[in-house]
């Protein structure tokens, strides 16, 4: 049986119990960052969760982290926030040398400095990541950084940003994945010395941004591991990325399930509860059913990936199936509520916004059906 980790989930409900969806509805009218619930996050350990203890963090795993994201989500919060500290933390750990993992990490666990912004994806590239266009040039003791980023999420509250840029272009290397390498760059440094952020206003209140760099100058031994090998490394964290994605939708589902069936049992229309008519209860179910099945998947591979197994199928069907069970949750939520679903003050209209970009970001669901078809099921390649 998989561990549950009711404490840790008991300490996250009593955490966000002090950020009622009052705190949530303000910041999203405003887009504004939720910086008190991340510093409340930080200070009580959770996102210093799967950094090691003789890095001064927990040292637990992604299943760990991942019931931490859920508990955020099902209590009406959003850990994207701050999710990305967890897992972008893995490139350094894993492939970063030991004065790099000594310089950032113990920072990191207490707060002191934020790992909060990973910038791969570029406008002309989308999905393709190999054509990413940012290049990092040598020269001396530096890189020279020139090129742009989109949908760099926290950008603006972070201290440090995990980058993928090319150091080769694509037409010198022999693998298109070849070629690229990941930087840990000092935001702060390079903030207006050839790294401007502008904020994109989006659907959601994601903090999230476009990047220049512009010249950007840094120092060689931000380059993480060797030079050339940085996709492999971002790769090795986008398992984990995925598990806790898909946890962080299946505690939406959860929100979304609670929140629809405490109306169905009090909303009295033609002398009876809605929740009597099983067309109202029906969706209700289905949605409970998807995301406990969704669950199970996700509880897998997080649990292969804490025992350091294989399991890109598991954490990709996870993410997919979980971000299908939030949407379908979030569909029906909103239904059952008629007209109410739509007001500002029931949250589910904010909820149900946030909860669609799991289909988009941080990878489409076709990707991950492409994915499947081509490395779990042996189909040709589509693209
Ligand atoms: C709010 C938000 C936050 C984000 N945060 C970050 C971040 O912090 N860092 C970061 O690097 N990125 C971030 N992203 C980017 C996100 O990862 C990308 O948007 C996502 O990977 C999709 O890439 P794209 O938008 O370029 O879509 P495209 O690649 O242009 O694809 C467009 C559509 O075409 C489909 N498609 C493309 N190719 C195929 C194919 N071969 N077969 C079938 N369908 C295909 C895709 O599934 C998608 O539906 C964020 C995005 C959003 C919206």
């Amino acid at each position: 049986m998989t561990e549950t980790f009711d404490d840790i989930r008991a300490s996250v409900r009593a955490l966000c119990a002090d950020f009622p969806a009052e705190y949530w509805r303000e910041l999203d009218r405003e887009r504004t960052y939720p910086t008190d619930f991340v510093r409340a996050l930080t200070e009580a350990g959770f996102l210093g969760v799967l950094i090691p203890e003789e890095y001064g963090g927990s040292g637990l795993g992604v299943a760990a982290a991942s019931a931490i994201l859920e508990e955020i989500h099902a209590s009406g919060g959003n850990g994207a926030a701050c999710h990305a500290q967890m897992y972008v933390m893995g490139t350094v750990l894993r492939h970063g040398s030991e004065a790099q993992k000594t310089g950032a990490l113990p920072k990191i666990a207490t707060g002191e400095l934020r790992l909060q912004a990973f910038g791969v994806t570029e406008p002309t590239s989308g999905t393709d990541t190999t054509r990413i266009r940012t290049a990092a040039v040598r020269d001396g003791d530096e890189y020279v950084v020139n090129g742009q980023k989109v949908w760099t999420s926290r950008a603006e509250h972070s201290d440090l940003m995990l980058l993928l840029a090319r150091t080769t272009p694509r037409d010198k290397v022999e693998k298109r994945h070849d070629g690229m390498s990941v930087f840990l760059i000092d935001m702060r440094a390079a903030l207006d010395k050839g790294m401007t952020i502008k904020p994109i206003r989006a659907m959601i209140n994601h903090a999230t941004t476009e990047v220049f760099f512009d010249d950007l100058r840094i120092p060689a031994d931000t380059l993480i591991g060797d030079e050339g090998r940085g996709f492999r490394y971002i790769l090795d964290g986008m398992n984990a990325e995925r598990i806790l994605i898909a946890h962080e939708s299946i505690g939406d589902a959860r929100w979304f399930i609670q929140k629809a069936s405490d109306y169905a049992r009090d909303r009295v229309v033609f002398g009876r509860p809605i929740g009597q008519n099983q067309g109202i209860q029906f969706p209700i179910a289905r949605a409970y059913a998807a995301t406990e099945a969704a669950a199970l998947m996700a509880a897998k591979a997080a649990e292969l990936f804490d025992a350091g197994e294989p399991c890109g199928p598991e954490a990709n069907m996870a993410k997919m199936l979980a971000a299908d069970a939030s949407w379908q949750a979030a569909d029906m939520c909103l239904q059952t509520h008629g007209g109410y679903g739509f007001a500002e003050e029931y949250d589910i209209e904010r909820k149900f916004r946030e909860t669609r970009l799991y289909q988009v970001a941080p990878i489409s669901t076709n990707l991950i059906l492409s994915y499947i078809a081509e490395h779990v099921l042996g189909l040709p390649r589509s693209y």
